[in-house]
């Protein structure tokens, strides 16, 4: 199987040139922000001019570059016949429906987080939601990643609501409390709220906080090393071989549907 990645330079993707060679995959090249100057992370590997030339000769390609960049990679690969690992976060409503369209012509494994801890995470937090009712628990998500990160809260927090929501058969948008600063207000009745920190390097740390008025459970994954996206993410790629177009999770890849 052929490999390709997008965003090779970057943090995420210098490791999956590591974890490409170490799946025993091959690995077609990659590419860079256009106009960057930045090299490729290892003199060996080609860095290809665009998307369509690395998808033209990649099996699958891994997506861990910029939200600005992902509706532009739904049109070129739903029409390469290439399948799209898609770590990238941070989507807006009219990208993510981009990568929608795109999963009826190409199989997409998309994830907020590739680690496969936090799929089991997202798993244990809609057994814990259905055992706390919403009107004795508050849910609070908070998440801490390093001061270079772009979007918040991340994907996995947001992931985490959506779960918290869907358990609770409301939508997250109707009850999402983010960033509470100055005169909020008082918590809304079955408000899922969220608080981002940022600092130093940290990887990635994720809890989700049921209170009551007597007790207080709280679920937590810490990332130390972002090798454990990159391994995940290889892994969803040897899984995405020869599956039908759709749009899948890492819990399809790992079976905890
Ligand atoms: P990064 O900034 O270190 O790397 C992103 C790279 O993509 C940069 O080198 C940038 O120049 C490059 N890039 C931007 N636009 C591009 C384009 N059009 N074509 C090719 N390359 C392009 O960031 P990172 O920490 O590696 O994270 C990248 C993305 O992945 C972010 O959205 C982040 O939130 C997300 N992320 C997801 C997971 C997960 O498991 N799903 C884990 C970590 C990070």
């Amino acid at each position: 199987m052929r490999i390709g990645i997008a965003g090779i330079a970057g943090r995420v993707g210098r490791l999956l040139v590591q974890e490409v060679g170490l799946a025993g995959a091959e690995l077609s090249g990659g590419t860079v922000r256009p106009g960057s100057t930045v090299r490729s992370p290892d003199p060996d590997v080609f860095v290809f001019k665009d998307l369509a030339a690395l998808a033209a000769q990649s099996d699958v390609v891994i997506d861990f570059t910029h939200f600005d960049t992902v509706a532009v990679h739904a049109d070129t690969l739903s029409g390469s016949g290439t399948s799209w690992i898609l770590g990238t976060t941070g989507l807006s409503p009219q990208t993510q429906a981009s990568v929608e369209r795109a999963a009826r012509h190409i199989p997409i494994v998309q994830a907020a987080n590739f680690s496969p801890g936090v799929a089991l995470v997202l798993d244990l937090a809609r057994r814990m939601t259905l055992a706390l009712p919403a009107e004795v628990y508050d849910a609070e998500i908070l998440e801490m990643h390093h001061r270079q990160k772009v979007d918040a809260p991340s994907g996995t927090a947001l992931a985490l609501g959506h779960v918290v929501a869907g358990a609770r058969g409301v939508r997250l948008d109707d009850m999402r409390e983010s960033g509470r600063d100055g005169h909020a207000g008082p918590r809304g009745p079955g408000a899922i709220g969220f608080a981002a920190l940022r600092g130093g390097q940290i990887v990635g740390e994720h809890t989700l906080i049921f209170t009551s008025g007597s007790e207080q459970l709280a679920l937590t994954h810490r990332a130390f090393d972002r090798a454990v996206f990159a391994a995940g993410a290889v892994r969803a790629a040897l899984w995405a071989e020869g599956r039908s177009p759709g749009l899948y999770g890492m819990e399809d890849v790992l079976g905890l549907r």
